[in-house]
C-alpha cells in the first residue's frame, strides 16, 4: 500500500514490554508498514510462554478506539518472549523499553539488550518519570551513547506528542535519527526535553491536576464545578481535572507525583485504599451507578467522600465561555477566585520550567496541546489574558511571580515579527520558533500574509511555488453557498495566476459535510428552490474543480464527512494524514449524497479487477457504503472502502500533510490533463429492485426502519441509473441530475427533517 512510509535507517524495530504502552507503540510502528517484535517476560506456570505478547496483539485487534490503521498492519508484529527470543532483537535498528515503570527492573533487562544488540541499534525507555542519568547510573560507556528516553503518551496511536530525552553522552546523531523516524513514520511531533523526572507535559500537568484538586477543595466547589470551569472556558477538553483524573487513574496521581507533591490529600488515600481508583476501577470522582438495573451517574462530594447524584453546575460567569476568559478569572465569588488560582499558580509553574525542564515555552505549550489535548499551551493562555495583567494579580494575591512572567508584563509570550513566528525566552529577547525541516502549517503562512481571496467562510492563500491553498473557514468547516461561491472564483483564479490548488485547512476536522442548520431552516420556509440551487451549485462546482486545466490535490484530516468526502472525491489526486475518516453519511439524516458522490464511487467500483463484470456489482457494493452510512476508521482503511485510491498519499504527520500536498500537486503540473468524464451501463429499473429486495431483508430483520427504507429506495434508483436500459450508457450529469432529484424528494418528508433537526442538537442519528 502506498501507506508504507520511507523509515531512513530505521528499518525494523523491537518493542519490550508488552502491556498498554508497548504493545500500542508495537500497533504503530505497524501501522507505519514497519516490521516489530514484540516480547515480554514468561510467566510464572504458562502453557504457552509468549501467551503475553500474543494476547497483547489480540487485545490490540479489538481495542477501541482502534489500534491497528488496517488489518494488514497486525502481521507486522512478531512476538516473543525474553527467555527464548531476546535474538530476535539483534537486527533491529531500535529498540524501546516498555516494561513496568522500576529502576532495578529496567537496569536488569538493560544488560540483557546489551548482549543481543548491535553496536549503534539505538535503545530508548518510555518511561513517564525517571531521568536519564539515573537510568544509565552504572551502564558502560557504549550502553549511555545509544541510549535515550522516548515518552509516548497513551494510546500511542492516537496521542501525537512524543517527548525525547538524551543525555549527555547520547550520540546526537543517533537521537536525530530517531526522532526524525517518530516524526515521519510513526506521525509524533517530538518535543526534547532536558533530563529532568517528568519532563515537560506530565510536570506541568499533574501539577495543574493537583492544583485543580487542592483548591477545589479549599475553594468548597463541586466536582462538577471545577470540571466545567476548568474545561472548555480554558480550551480543556470537557472531561476537565477529575474526569481526567478518572480516566488515567487516580492511583497513578500519587505515584507519579511522589517528588513533587507539596500537600498530602486525605481524600485520595481513602479512595485508593477502597479500590476507587477511577474508571478502571470501582469508581472515581465520578461512578455510574447501575444498582436497581437504572444508570445514572453519582459525583463525589469532595468534603465527606460520599457519593451523590451529578448535580448540572449553575454558574453564570461560564456564559461568555472561552472568549472572555480575563472576564471568567476576575469574577468575584468561588468560580472567579478558582479559574484565577488554578490558572494563574499553572501558568506561573509553567514559567519556572525553563530551563530546566524545556528549552522554551514554545515546547512547553507544544507538549501540553499534544500530551494533553489542551487547546492553547499555558502562554497561550496568557497572551490570551495578557502576561502583564496576570503578573499584577499574581504579586496582589501573594503569590510568586517568576522572572520569565514578569519579564512579560509588557510584551507578549508570541509575536510574529516579518513574517516569522517568534517567541519570548529567558534572556528576554525573541527567538524564532523552531519548526522542524519540511513541517509547512497554513498557521504561519497565514500570520504573515493576507488572503489571496476570501469571505465569510472559506478562504485562499498563496502558498508559494505557484500553488495555491482554499480553505474552509465556516464554524466546523460546514459547508454553505459562500464556500461554494468562493470555490467558483478559485478556479478561475487559479487558472490565470496559480500551477496547482491544494484544498486543506488546520481544523480538527477537514469538514463534517453540509451547514444542516441551514438547510433544515430553508426546509421549514419551504425555500425548496434555494435548496435545490444549492445542490446544483455545489455539483457543477465540484465538477469544474475536476475538470479544472491545473492539478487539484484534496488535503483531508480527521473527518471529511458527506460534502466534505465528495469534495475529496473530486480531486486529482489526494494526499491525506494518515487519521482521516471519510464518509458519505447522507443516509443517516434521511438523504443522499448530493454532489457528485455517488458517481464519483460508482466510477471507483467499476474500476475495480476483482469485481466480476457486468452492470449490478457496482451499484451494489456502493449501496452497500452509502446505505450503512460507513466511515473509514483511518485513510488505509479509506482505501479499501474506496473513498480514496490506493496511489493516493498517506502522510503519518499531521503537521508534513501541507508540504506533502503540496508536493503531490507540483509533481503533477508537468503535462497536467484533466480525466476523461466517465460513462457508466447501469442496471436500470431491475436492479433498482434487486437492492430494495437486499434493504427489505434489513427491514424485516429490524436493522433498517421504515424511513431507511424509503431513503434506501431513492439511492438505489441514482446508483442503478433510474429508467434507463441496460444497453444504454449514462453520463456524469445523469447520474447527477438523478442525484438532485432523489435528494429533494426526500429532503421534502417530515422523517427527514426530523432526522436532521435531531442530529442538530445531539449530533446523534434518529432511527425513524
Ligand atoms: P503495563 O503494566 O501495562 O505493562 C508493563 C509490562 O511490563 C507488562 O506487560 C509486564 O509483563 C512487563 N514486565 C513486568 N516485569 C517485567 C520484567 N521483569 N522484565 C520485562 N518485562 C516485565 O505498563 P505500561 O502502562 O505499559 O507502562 C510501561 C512503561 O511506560 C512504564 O515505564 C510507564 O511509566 C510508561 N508509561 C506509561 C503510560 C501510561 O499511560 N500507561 C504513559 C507513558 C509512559
Amino acid at each position: 500500500m502506498s501507506g508504507a512510509v520511507s523509515s531512513g535507517a530505521i528499518r525494523k524495530v523491537g518493542v519490550v514490554g508488552a502491556g498498554t504502552m508497548g504493545a500500542g507503540i508495537a500497533a504503530q510502528v505497524a501501522n507505519a508498514g514497519v516490521p516489530v517484535v514484540l516480547l515480554d517476560i514468561v510467566p510464572a506456570g504458562a502453557n504457552d510462554r509468549s501467551v503475553l505478547a500474543k494476547s497483547a496483539v489480540e487485545k490490540l485487534r479489538k481495542a477501541e478506539p482502534a489500534a491497528f490503521m488496517h488489518d494488514g498492519a497486525a502481521k507486522l508484529i512478531e512476538t516473543g518472549n525474553l527467555d527464548d527470543d531476546l535474538g530476535k532483537l539483534a537486527d533491529c535498528d531500535w529498540i524501546i523499553e516498555a516494561v513496568l515503570e522500576r529502576l532495578d527492573v529496567k537496569q536488569a533487562l538493560y544488560h540483557r539488550l546489551q548482549a543481543v544488540r548491535r553496536p549503534g541499534t539505538a535503545i530508548s525507555s518510555n518511561t513517564s518519570t525517571i531521568a536519564l542519568k539515573w537510568l544509565t547510573q552504572g551502564m558502560g560507556e557504549a550502553f549511555r551513547r545509544d541510549f535515550l528516553i522516548t515518552h509516548f503518551f497513551n494510546p500511542p496511536r492516537y496521542m501525537r506528542l512524543m517527548e525525547l530525552v538524551a543525555g549527555a553522552d547520547t550520540d546526537p546523531g543517533l537521537a536525530d535519527r530517531v526522532a526524525s523516524f517518530a516524526d515521519r513514520a510513526l506521525g509524533k511531533s517530538v518535543v526534547r526535553c532536558n533530563d529532568s523526572p517528568g519532563f515537560i507535559a506530565n510536570r506541568l500537568g499533574i501539577y495543574w491536576l493537583q492544583c485543580a484538586l487542592v483548591e477545589a477543595i479549599d475553594q468548597g466547589l463541586t466536582v462538577e464545578e471545577a470540571d466545567a470551569i476548568v474545561g472548555p472556558p480554558m480550551g480543556i477538553p470537557k472531561t476537565g481535572v477529575f474526569g481526567l483524573m478518572d480516566l488515567v487513574g487516580i492511583d497513578l496521581g500519587p505515584q507519579v507525583n511522589a517528588s513533587m507533591r507539596d500537600r498530602d490529600v486525605p481524600l485520595i488515600g481513602r479512595m485508593i485504599e477502597q479500590g476507587l481508583t477511577g474508571r478502571k476501577g470501582k469508581g472515581g470522582f465520578y461512578r455510574m451507578d447501575r444498582s436497581g438495573g437504572g444508570r445514572a451517574m453519582m459525583a463525589i462530594d469532595l468534603r465527606t467522600g460520599e457519593y451523590r447524584a451529578e448535580r448540572k453546575p449553575v454558574l453564570p460567569e461560564l456564559e461568555r465561555g472561552a472568549e472572555d476568559l480575563r472576564a471568567l478569572l476576575s469574577a468575584p465569588g468561588k468560580a472567579g477566585t478558582y479559574a484565577f488560582r488554578v490558572l494563574g499558580q499553572t501558568i506561573a509553574y509553567a514559567a519556572t520550567l525553563i530551563p530546566e525542564a524545556a528549552a522554551s515555552v514554545a515546547d512547553i505549550d507544544e507538549a501540553m496541546r499534544l500530551g494533553y489535548a489542551w487547546r492553547w499551551g499555558p502562554f497561550e493562555l496568557a497572551d490570551r489574558v495578557g502576561a502583564g495583567w496576570l503578573a499584577e494579580r499574581l504579586a496582589a494575591h501573594g503569590m510568586a511571580v517568576p522572572k520569565l512572567l514578569a519579564d512579560a508584563a509588557d510584551k507578549r509570550f508570541y509575536r510574529v515579527a516579518s513574517g516569522q513566528r517568534q517567541c519570548l525566552g529567558l534572556d528576554g529577547e525573541y527567538h524564532d520558533v523552531h519548526r522542524a525541516p519540511g513541517v509547512f502549517l497554513l498557521d504561519d503562512v497565514k500570520a504573515a500574509a493576507k488572503p489571496v481571496l476570501k469571505n465569510a467562510s472559506a478562504a485562499l492563500w498563496d502558498i508559494g511555488d505557484g500553488v495555491a491553498c482554499f480553505e474552509f473557514t465556516s464554524k466546523s468547516n460546514a459547508l454553505d453557498d459562500k464556500i461554494i461561491e468562493l470555490l467558483g472564483k478559485t478556479i478561475e483564479v487559479v487558472r490565470t495566476s496559480f500551477k496547482a490548488l491544494v484544498i486543506y485547512n488546520e481544523g480538527s476536522n477537514f469538514s463534517l459535510g453540509a451547514n444542516l442548520g441551514l438547510a433544515l431552516f430553508a426546509a421549514n420556509i419551504a425555500a425548496w428552490g434555494e435548496i435545490e440551487k444549492l445542490i446544483a451549485a455545489g455539483q457543477q462546482t465540484y465538477k469544474a474543480l475536476k475538470y479544472a486545466p491545473f492539478p487539484v490535490v484534496a488535503a483531508p484530516a480527521g473527518m471529511a464527512l458527506g460534502g466534505g468526502c465528495e469534495i475529496v472525491l473530486h480531486a486529482d489526486a489526494v494526499q491525506a494524514h494518515a487519521e482521516t475518516y471519510l464518509g458519505l453519511v447522507e443516509c443517516g439524516v434521511g438523504l443522499v449524497p448530493g454532489w457528485g458522490g455517488c458517481g464519483e464511487m460508482l466510477a471507483r467500483w467499476r474500476a475495480e479487477p476483482k469485481l466480476p463484470r457486468g452492470p449490478m456489482p457496482a451499484p451494489a457494493k456502493v449501496f452497500e457504503t452509502i446505505s450503512t452510512a460507513d466511515v473509514s476508521k483511518s485513510a488505509h482503511q479509506a482505501m479499501e472502502k474506496k473513498f480514496l485510491r490506493l496511489t493516493d498519499g498517506i502522510t503519518m504527520n499531521r503537521d508534513r500533510l501541507l508540504a506533502d500536498a503540496k508536493l503531490r500537486a507540483l509533481s503533477l503540473v508537468d503535462g497536467y490533463t484533466p480525466p476523461k468524464p466517465p460513462e457508466f451501463v447501469l442496471p436500470g429499473p431491475g436492479g433498482k429492485a434487486a437492492l430494495n429486495a437486499a434493504a427489505s431483508g434489513f427491514h424485516r430483520r429490524g436493522i433498517a426502519t421504515d424511513h431507511d427504507l424509503i431513503v434506501a429506495d431513492a439511492l438505489a434508483e441514482v446508483l442503478t441509473g433510474g429508467d434507463t436500459d441496460i444497453i444504454d450508457t449514462v453520463n456524469e450529469q445523469q447520474v447527477m441530475d438523478l442525484e438532485r432529484k432523489a435528494f429533494m424528494r426526500l429532503a421534502r418528508t417530515a422523517p427527514t427533517l426530523a432526522r436532521i433537526e435531531y442530529t442538530l442538537e445531539t449530533g446523534k442519528p434518529l432511527r425513524n
